[in-house]
């Protein structure tokens, strides 16, 4: 199997999102061909792709067929089941590889590596059975309760306080495998995109500084106004994580930092993140182009901040009041336009995003809310 990738080569992706159709983006800019492999047709990725291949991810054949014709296969979507790495990695290269996933789409396995390394992470328990339950709510005050496997965007997760909040929303998760953590009174949320290459050389993007809504990001931007102690405390943690995880790509590390200014680990996702997508305009090197750097086994790219950025989601919600004043938006000069191509603007689905530029992070963070709400009519 070649090691370095050069362009002409053929990239897999599986997953079919706007991970991929960004990635896909920077792909083919560079003379790379993409083919991309998941249930959808259609797809944010396969309206980019040479090739989109609609099949189930238990498909083990078709996996392989799909494998066989490129020359590595990478992720935009962690919940990829282990069989189906499995089965790209026995005809082809796969990076990160399965065992990175494996650990990472599993919030119990993914807090139990963070520990067992001495990462700070959010006080946690394993919830199994109803006494685990029993014996762990009592003890932790206000908590959260999160399926173990497949969540994202906050779903799967119910606040609870009481043993009989945690039973009824125990009930609501149809009793499967859970995570029980503590409500962390956070100052902030922040993220670090780092990237391994396959010599093992690391890169990391500036902290971004990150606002949910309803557990979905609504807006990101960089640099996070944290100061320098903070900054490579979170930079020293995700390259350890790199490292152990021995990740050949791009991974995000989220965190929150503490009243205290402590920084905990919340959660890894080993692909490019949305709150790196605003790299795309200002950075020499986006996320996007790292991964396809590090997966084609290339030197990496600068990381460095051309312009402080923000970044707002558009999120279905957007196209309430019928379709959006998008000119309104980019009558601002420093504001860019991302979509997605999804045809259905449901409530809650990412649909794209805007991304601002200016002077400062804070003065980006106002404009780039400022275009969003001169989208709705
Ligand atoms: P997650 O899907 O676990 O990243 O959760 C989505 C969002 O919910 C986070 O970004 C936080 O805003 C919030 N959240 C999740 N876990 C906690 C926690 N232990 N304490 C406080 N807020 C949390």
């Amino acid at each position: 199997m070649k090691t370095r990738i050069l362009p002409g080569a053929t990239i897999g992706v599986l997953g079919s999102g706007q991970l991929g159709r960004m990635f896909a983006i920077s792909a083919r800019r560079m003379g790379y061909r993409v083919h991309t492999y998941s249930p959808d047709r259609d797809s944010p990725t396969g309206q980019i792709a040479d090739v989109e291949i609609d099949a189930p991810y238990e498909d083990l054949d078709r996996v392989r067929q799909f494998a066989s014709a490129v020359d590595v296969v990478t992720f935009e979507f962690e919940n990829v089941p282990a069989p189906t790495a499995e089965a790209a990695a026995s005809c082809t290269l796969v990076r990160p590889a399965g065992e990175v996933l494996h650990t990472s789409q599993h919030r119990l396995r993914e807090k139990t590596f963070l520990s067992r390394h001495g990462f700070p992470v959010t006080r946690f328990e394993a919830i199994r059975e109803e006494a685990d339950l029993c014996r762990a709510v009592p003890d932790f005050g206000p908590a959260i309760l999160k399926t173990a496997g497949f969540g994202y965007d906050g779903k799967g997760q119910y606040r609870v306080s009481t043993l009989a909040d945690a039973r009824s929303a125990w009930d609501a998760m149809g009793r499967q495998e859970a995570v029980l953590e503590a409500v962390v009174d956070f100052e902030a949320e922040l993220s670090v995109v780092g990237v391994r290459g396959a010599n093992g050389e690391c890169m990391f993007f500036a902290p971004s500084c990150n606002h949910h809504v309803a557990g979905i990001l609504d807006v990101s931007f960089a640099p996070a106004p944290f100061g320098p102690g903070v900054e490579k405390e979170a930079i020293a943690i995700t390259r350890g994580i790199l490292e152990q995880l021995n990740v050949t790509g791009v991974l995000c590390v989220e965190f929150f930092m503490t009243r205290e200014g402590r920084l905990l680990v919340n959660e890894l996702a080993p692909r490019p993140h949305n709150s790196g997508h605003l790299t795309i305009d200002a950075c020499i090197t986006s996320q996007f182009e790292q991964q396809l750097r590090s997966v084609c086994g290339l030197p990496l790219g600068s990381t460095q901040m051309l312009r402080p950025a923000a970044m707002a989601n558009l999120l279905g919600d957007v196209w309430n009041g019928g379709e959006p004043r998008w000119e309104a938006a980019m009558a601002l000069p420093e504001v860019k336009l991302h979509l997605y191509g999804k045809s259905e603007a449901r409530a809650g689905r990412k649909m794209g995003h805007l991304t601002a530029t200016a002077d400062t992070a804070s003065e980006a963070e106002g404009l780039v809310r400022r275009a969003r709400s001169h989208l709705m009519r």
